[in-house]
């Protein structure tokens, strides 16, 4: 058992029912993560997508998460209140079986930093920006197992070219890019 740690965990909490659609969440997210900050606004880059069933008259705000190297082999099929949603549509998951967070450009991918800043932020933009309060933050401190080391998102992408490209050429361009002062 490895030793124990005090860890601030951090919640959004999704109310479906108060969201109209109206994609402030991404448009700010976006926005937050352009280089520079606050250059552009895209939701392909938003951490946070904001799926319609127009069917259905519902929106379902859906967070990006781990990344993954492989699809997986099985299918989720939710139902909520007697309404069926598509196959991966409420996954989080950087996928390559779909497009959804991946940064359109690289199709490097995506995952919500919970707006990491120095000095933090508040609270995180979308939930700020959400003014129907559907998405609701909170903390609350946990006790935990120390951790492993995690990777970070420069890891994710790395490991990501990594996969995409061989480990060697992604070495050798650094290399190269290095000699040539780029980096
Ligand atoms: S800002 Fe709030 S209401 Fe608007 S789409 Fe995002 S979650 Fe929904
Ligand atoms: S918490 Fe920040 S990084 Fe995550 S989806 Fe919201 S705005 Fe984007």
């Amino acid at each position: 058992m490895g030793e124990k740690k005090k860890k601030i965990i951090k919640t959004i909490k999704i109310d479906v029912d108060k969201c109209n659609g109206c994609r402030a969440c991404e448009m700010i997210c976006s926005a937050f993560h352009a280089a520079p900050r606050y250059s552009s606004n895209n939701p392909e880059r938003s951490r946070i997508r904001v799926i319609h069933d127009p069917l259905r008259d519902i929106y379902f705000p859906v967070y990006a998460g781990e990344y993954t190297a492989a699809e997986c082999m099985g299918r989720d099929r939710y139902v909520i209140n007697g309404k069926e949603y598509d196959e991966c549509a409420l996954c989080r998951a950087a996928c390559p079986s779909r497009g959804l967070f991946k940064e359109p450009d690289s199709g490097l991918p995506l995952k919500c930093d919970m707006c990491e800043d120095d000095p933090p932020q508040e609270e995180p933009l979308c939930v700020k920006w959400c003014l129907n309060d559907a998405l609701i933050y909170e903390e609350r401190e946990e006790e935990v197992e120390e951790e492993e080391v995690k990777l970070d998102e420069m890891e994710i992408g790395l490991e990501e070219l990594a996969n995409k490209y061989g480990l060697q050429k992604v070495t050798e361009a650094i290399s190269r890019m290095s000699k040539k002062g780029e980096v």
